[in-house]
């Protein structure tokens, strides 16, 4: 049994200190203080929480709240309370203040114990429903009448979620070190069990109970979230490949939202990079993970990306933000929906693989991801030369990513959780130019359309013209914005100029399943534009071999029928903007 004076006197005590030596020092005594069977509710307590962050329950006492429950346990009037309050800024400070100067004494206080204060806030946190407020204020002010004016103090701190006595992470981990890992050097094995599981409370009934022994055996398990491992940056292959030993596995870098999916048997719950639950937000991947992960137990990490449902491409990172919402997922998941994109495999039934090298991981991916249309291993190549690499990344670009991911194959080549280490780098597109005016382009070539749009086009190769050289160069492939009246019509509008194979004025490297001649004209705006190795517009001036390629195209609904594919938007125009839009991305 530990009483829970015995915290509030360490809080004030941290309160006074400014040292983190001291404070470090405290909790030391603290958590050697504290019994096996309340140690993770000590943990999370001093963080001013009952659970790990990754659980999404709070214990919620707004201010009126709280203000009715010290005037119910110190027998004053709500008014005199709100009073107080706005003076002293602090409901702590104020329910110090009432508690002292009770008018009701009660005779029969029973101490507080860190287990009850702990249960009760926990069913506070759990009350929902119609009686909820009701029995909040019941419970807190129950906890209230035993309460000493210091305990009060920190209580309300606690359950208004203003404990802040910047207890960081960290600091429970290098204080758990000194208490129960035999000195300073057991922390980096306690801080690993914490990256991989995010859980301080457990981490440090671990450690308490089996000593630095039982901390090296930590394991990952699923429903608790592995932070994440994030990448270094470097601007060049040479440098990568150098940075890797010469030899790496680059993978696209897709543009979405991270995933780290957690399934147990046909259950899947998924955490985002910040390791929130984010389950309830994409039922439609949670599905996907079920259908198409050949394993009973896994974790395992995957880009999400917004993607055009009729021509499978990817949409921009905008696009996916429509599903950051709590309501009408039902809608937003058919008008954004998504596709994912698995880089990598954490533990697969009962095989923890955080300390496995990269290949070793990814070769455990592939075995169990079954592929479809909307879930995939990351398009990857592993290479040790610079110009493949160089390629690759121009063509990772061109099909709507950021840029590569490339990572080490080395024998230490782990999973660096909660860090951002060398094992991974980022190749990045450095300049970014937006669109903000429209285009008039040429359609030369048509892609048949899939699901819904079988029968008609599922997206058209679009050129802009080369005055000087009188020919049309591909610039983009558009399949958004059109309307079903627009697919309907399409195939008729442009069945007459239908040829058999490329027009010889087309300059053209991708192959279009259908050809036209050059002559029907449409508006479309972009959100940027790119360096391409597959489109050939303006072609070996920016940089050799790399052409400029309109990125995300929508159609605006105008078919330019007054202008003629000699009047559309020219090469040298298409240049001129991607020239004066140019600017830096902001490093990160
Ligand atoms: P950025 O803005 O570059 O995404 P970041 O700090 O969020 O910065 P980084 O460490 O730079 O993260 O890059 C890793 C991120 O890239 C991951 O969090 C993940 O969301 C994303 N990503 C996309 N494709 C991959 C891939 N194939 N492998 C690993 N991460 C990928």
């Amino acid at each position: 049994m530990l009483k829970y004076a015995v915290i509030a006197d360490t809080y004030e005590k941290i309160e006074a200190t400014t040292k983190r030596l001291e404070m470090i020092d405290l909790l030391v005594n603290l958590l050697k203080n504290t019994p096996i069977e309340v140690m993770g509710k000590v943990v999370y307590l001093t963080q001013g929480k009952i659970y790990p962050d990754f659980v999404n329950l709070e214990i919620g006492v707004a201010e009126k709240l709280a203000v009715k429950a010290v005037a119910w346990a110190s027998g004053r009037k709500e008014s005199e309370i709100q009073k107080n309050l706005e003076m002293a800024g602090d409901i702590g400070d104020t329910a110090q203040t009432f508690i002292a100067d009770k008018r009701q004494v009660t005779f029969f206080q029973q101490p507080l114990t860190v287990q009850r204060i702990y249960e009760t806030l926990e069913k506070m946190a759990k009350a929902s429903g119609s009686g909820a407020i009701d029995l909040k204020i019941s419970l807190l002010a129950g906890l209230l009448a035993d309460a000493t004016p210091k305990e009060a103090k920190y209580i309300m701190r606690t359950v208004t979620g203003n404990l802040r006595l910047g207890i960081a992470d960290m600091t429970v981990l290098d204080a758990l070190a000194v208490a129960y890992g035999g000195g300073k050097e057991a922390r980096k094995f306690i801080e690993r069990a914490y990256n991989v599981s995010s859980d301080l409370g457990r981490v440090a009934v671990t450690v308490a109970e089996k000593g630095l022994e039982g901390i090296k055996k930590f394991r990952v398990s699923i429903g608790k979230p592995i932070r994440s491992m994030l990448a270094e940056r470097l601007s060049s292959p040479e440098e990568i490949l150098e940075k890797l030993g010469g030899k790496c596995i680059a993978e696209y870098k897709y543009d979405g939202e991270r995933i780290q999916a957690h399934k147990e048997g046909a259950k899947t719950m998924l955490f985002s990079r910040r390791l929130e639950s984010i389950s309830d937000q994409y039922p439609d991947a949670i599905e996907l993970l079920n259908n198409y992960v050949n394993a009973e137990d896994a974790i395992l990490e995957a880009e999400c990306v917004a993607i055009d449902p009729d021509t499978g491409e990817m949409r921009s990172f905008q696009e996916l933000m429509h599903r950051r919402r709590k309501y009408g997922i039902g809608k937003a998941m058919e008008e954004y929906p998504i596709s994912l994109f698995m880089f990598d495999a954490l533990y697969v039934d009962g095989k923890d693989l955080t300390l496995k090298p990269y290949p070793v991981r990814r070769h455990a991916l592939e075995e169990i991801i079954k592929e479809s249309d909307r879930i995939k291993v990351a398009q990857h190549i592993v290479t040790d030369d610079v110009k493949e690499l160089e390629k690759f990344f121009q063509e990772a670009v061109e099909n709507g990513c950021e840029g590569l991911l490339c990572k080490s194959i080395a024998g230490d080549s782990v999973y660096q959780a909660g860090a951002r280490g060398w094992l991974w780098i980022k190749y990045k597109r450095d300049y970014k130019s937006e669109m903000t005016d429209t285009v008039d382009l040429v359609v030369v070539g048509a892609f048949h359309g899939r699901g819904k749009r079988a029968g008609t086009y599922g997206a058209l190769l679009l050129a802009a013209y080369d005055a000087e050289k009188d020919v049309f160069e591909t610039v983009t492939k558009c399949g958004t914005g059109f309307t079903d009246e627009d697919l309907a019509n399409l195939p008729k509008m442009l069945q007459k100029h239908k040829i058999t194979q490329k027009h010889p004025r087309v300059k053209s490297i991708i192959k279009a399943d259908v050809w036209f001649e050059p002559v029907v004209v449409i508006e479309v705006l972009g959100a940027e534009m790119t360096l391409s190795p597959v489109h050939v517009c303006a072609i070996d001036t920016i940089r050799k071999g790399s052409g400029l390629a309109i990125r995300f195209p929508r159609f605006t609904g105008n078919y330019r029928l007054d202008k003629s594919a000699e009047d559309a938007t020219t090469s040298a125009e298409i240049l001129k903007m991607y020239r004066n839009q140019l600017r830096k991305i902001s490093e990160t």
